[in-house]
């Protein structure tokens, strides 16, 4: 250190202390970055690198930012992970002796990104924090600094440790500094992109408040490490940060990361996008805290069935309603995102168009209540409308205090209106009444000096001044007037009743900008004191938002509202995959039907690739969870259990990255479902044992089936290409096949897409072969292969001669009679009509 100047010193102490960040170290008007953080940020951010004089031999790599255009900067270190730690000049230059006073203000991290560039509108920005107690106890809390959401709860083990952090996709954990190393490697494989550290567990005063709900010694602990790295971190008041609550993870729907990824619920699997998935599909909500709370709510299906009905009761209205609904969503449009506000409210990081958007949006306020209200056929309506508080006090503080459209910038004035503070207004009246003196005075000087072009105006370097155009110089009155600037058409003069006047207006001006300033900071800190209402409102608005988007979705798309049986029965009539309905669009879409009870648990499902097997199977998991969020589903008619766990195995391309081989990652989620799954739950295994060879791949299918029908009881969804499975029918009496029927019409394979009982007769696969347009050389080698095999292996007689007519698929031969209420199962044993076949758009010519 010795040899380097004092200020590098300074920054090398800094620095020590911001290891794991890039410090932001502020010089005038540009952050710097010095020694390595400028060697990688000049890389990260493609910036220029260069060098200064810093004591030592060598010079120092170094390079820069404007500190103007730093947040864009910022935005894109954090979105990589990276840290960074805003240093700033905390003493005026001018009065510094020797190296100004630095200190760091704020350390931004990717999970506490408070400006709105790097939000993203519809989604929260979470950070967790994990504290392991014993062996097989932990404790998981999280937080949005930006909405002031904190929760926690205790966790029996890692596994479901790691499910619930994905589920936040949280990009940042804070944990003990001798966290486990294994579970580190876990959590960022999971997207953790910043693992940080905290070991101090004290309950701070500064917090205490926020601990009031718990009762759990474990819980604060957990709450309070990520609390206290929140406030060492900010340093600054978080006065917009909710009560702790408390949850359970057994109150939800249980659906394991893979799982939720399989079934593409908040993001599809290939572009990881919203698009294309459930949330996409749902997606009609008009705010940005409503669009976070459906992605919630999607994330957290409810088991209570109370809690379900009552949601279901309020789309129920709300669907009923179209054109309050209509109306009501117009008002919603309008409102901001309260939450979020609220928090910049406290973090100080709201301008006044910021709070003249808050005022807009409460005044919808009354009007949303009086729609909702205007509908109340029902309880659970009108307390909800009760529930929104349009916060009057703060309408009307602002509406009192602030201009209707004031500037960006709060330092320079005009967002304070006229008669808000008496002060400011006689500073006000003095500059106004300046200047209408000085238009006065222009018209005195030109009527003394008779030069009808005579002004005044105003710059910076000289203040007012008299113009009098070079023609007309002589006709001024000697000595009276002061040269002050020549230009080349004219000459500016001041005179001293001019300069003195001058004094009072600026005076009065510069008076009032910074009385507006302070003015600014009192409003702003009396609105601090209304977030805990405003959150309160957020949340109600929120909840009509996602309410009205079901409701609007299931009149759009004729869902129906399903009823939740006791007997754990699935009856699903013209069901249809919610996301496949929707992208095929104009095409035709299959429904189909879905019945399991006692008798029918597991269902084994064949037909050809490509046919629509785990179509179907997806589309029970979505039912049910469209169900249980409270929606209506896309069926005609609905009846369903409450289902407690959804397991799938769906083959998903990208195992890989987790360096696993497909076929483990297939017994990890096997095991997985089977050791959780209970009578209650939902599984839905695609071909599983595909990755291993044919007859260990059907040993396991087939011993996988045997142990969930003997030993578990969960309803089960199978798909297979192992034809042999289907004979397991005979033997395992919950057992069912069913197949999705496809017949052959010139050679080629045409999908009916058409759920059926009794297994399937063919596979096609060089049918399929052939509409991926293989060239015809190789798909008839195929064939011949194909032949030969089948009559080496005494198959032949099996494969009907002909191709497959639908009216001569086997289905009452091959299917057991169900031992169901027949009436209940017509629907389901119905073919598909034949006129459908002929006109079908799906015949797929090579
Ligand atoms: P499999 O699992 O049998 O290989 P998929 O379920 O992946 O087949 O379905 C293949 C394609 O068939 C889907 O991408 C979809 O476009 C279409 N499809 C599936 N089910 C239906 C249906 N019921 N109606 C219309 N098209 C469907």
């Amino acid at each position: 250190m010795a040899g380097y100047t004092p200020m590098i010193q300074q920054y090398l102490k800094i620095k020590a202390e911001y290891q794991d960040a890039f410090l932001f170290f502020r010089l005038g008007d540009f952050y710097e970055m010095f020694f390595d953080d400028a060697l990688n940020a000049s890389q990260e951010l493609e910036i220029t690198l260069t060098s200064r004089e810093g004591g030592s031999e060598d010079r120092i790599p170094m390079c820069g930012i404007p500190y103007h255009s730093a947040a864009n900067y910022i935005d894109i270190l954090i979105e990589k992970g990276f840290k960074v730690a805003i240093c700033e000049q905390t003493e005026d230059p001018k009065q510094a002796k020797g190296v100004v006073r630095r200190e760091v203000v704020q350390l931004i991290t990717p999970g506490t990104k408070m400006d709105s560039k790097g939000l993203r509108e519809k989604e929260n920005n979470y950070i967790a924090t994990i504290t392991h107690f014993s062996n097989d106890q932990f404790g998981f809390g999280y937080n949005d600094l930006s909405t002031g959401e904190n929760k926690v709860t205790l966790i029996e083990n890692f596994d479901e440790v790691l499910n619930e952090f994905a589920i936040l996709g949280a990009s940042e954990v804070v944990i003990a500094a001798d966290f486990n190393e294994e579970w580190k490697k876990k959590l960022q494989e999971r997207g953790a992109a910043a693992l940080s550290l905290e070991d101090n567990l004290e309950h701070s005063e500064s917090f205490v408040p926020l601990l009031h709900l718990l009762k759990d010694e474990k819980q604060m602990t957990t709450t309070s490490r990520l609390l206290n790295y929140l406030y060492r971190t900010q340093k600054r008041s978080l006065d917009h940060l909710q009560p702790v609550l408390a949850y359970e993870t057994s109150h939800f729907m249980k659906i394991d990361y893979y799982s939720k990824r399989n079934l593409e619920l908040t993001e599809t699997i290939r572009s990881k996008g919203k698009k294309g998935s459930l949330l996409w599909l749902l997606d009609e909500t008009k705010t940005a805290m409503g669009g976070r709370m459906l992605k919630q709510w999607i994330d957290r299906p409810l088991i209570n069935k109370k809690q379900i009905e009552r949601r279901q009761s309020l789309v129920e209205t709300l669907k009923s309603q179209y054109f309050e609904r209509q109306d009501l969503r117009e008002r919603l449009k309008e409102v901001y995102d309260l939450e979020r506000l609220a928090g910049r409210v406290a973090f100080g990081n709201v301008n006044a168009r910021d709070l003249i958007q808050l005022k807009r949006s409460l005044q919808q306020v009354p009007v949303i209540r009086e729609i909702v209200k205007s509908m109340a056929s029902n309880q659970d309506i009108s307390v909800l409308a009760d529930k929104l508080d349009p916060c009057e006090e703060v309408t009307d503080l602002l509406e009192t205090a602030l201009v209707e459209n004031p500037p960006l910038s709060v330092k320079e004035g005009n967002i304070i209106r006229d008669g808000f503070h008496t002060e400011l207004d006689t500073y006000r009246d003095a500059s106004r009444n300046g200047k209408t003196w000085i238009a006065q005075l222009e018209r005195e000087e030109r009527e003394r000096t008779g030069i009808r072009s005579l002004k005044i105006g105003y710059n910076r370097v000289f203040g007012y001044y008299i113009e009098v155009t070079r023609a007309n110089l002589h006709l001024l009155e000697e000595g009276r007037y002061e040269r002050k600037q020549t230009l080349t058409n004219a000459e500016r003069y001041i005179t001293p009743e001019l300069k003195e006047k001058e004094a009072l207006i600026l005076q009065a001006e510069e008076k009032s900008i910074s009385l507006e300033y302070d003015l600014f900071l009192n409003l702003r800190e009396e609105i601090k004191s209304y977030i805990p209402r405003l959150q309160d409102l957020a949340k109600g608005v929120s909840e009509l938002d996602v309410l009205q988007c079901f409701a609007t979705i299931s009149e759009e798309r004729h869902y129906v509202k399903p009823v939740f049986s006791e007997n754990r029965r699935i009856v699903l009539k013209e069901g249809r995959h919610p996301v496949v309905e929707k992208v095929l669009q104009s095409q035709e879409y299959v429904p189909n039907d879905c019945f399991m009870d006692s008798e029918r648990e597991l269902l084994l499902i064949t037909g050809p690739n490509m046919s629509g097997k785990s179509t179907y199977m997806r589309q029970i998991a979505l039912t049910s969870i469209l169900a249980q969020i409270g929606c209506f589903v896309s069926a005609t008619t609905a009846e369903l259990p409450i289902f407690d766990k959804v397991f799938t195995r769906i083959g998903a391309a990208d195992d890989l990255i987790s360096g696993q081989s497909t076929f483990m990652v297939e017994m990890l989620e096997a095991r997985n479902a089977i050791t959780n799954a209970t009578e209650n739950s939902l599984i839905l295994f695609d071909e599983i044992g595909r990755g291993t060879s044919t007859y260990d791949g059907m040993a396991l299918a087939q011993a996988i089936i045997e142990y969930i029908h003997e030993e578990i009881g969960a309803k089960t969804l199978f798909s297979t290409h192992y034809h042999e499975l289907t004979v397991l029918a005979s033997e395992l009496p919950k057992l069912k096949n069913i197949h999705v029927s496809a017949i052959e019409q010139n050679g080629n394979v045409v999908f009916l897409h058409k759920i059926k009982e009794g297994p399937a007769d063919k596979s096609y696969g060089i049918h399929v072969a052939k509409l991926a347009d293989l060239p015809k050389q190789l798909i008839d080698r195929a064939a011949a292969i194909l032949a030969q095999l089948e009559n080496e292996n005494g198959q032949a007689k099996e494969l009907p001669a002909q191709p497959a007519v639908v009216s001569k698929e086997p289905i009452t031969e091959t299917a057991p009679k169900a031992e169901v209420n027949e009436a209940q199962l017509s629907f389901f044993r119905e073919e598909a009509p034949k006129e459908k076949i002929s006109s079908s758009p799906k015949e797929k010519k090579v």
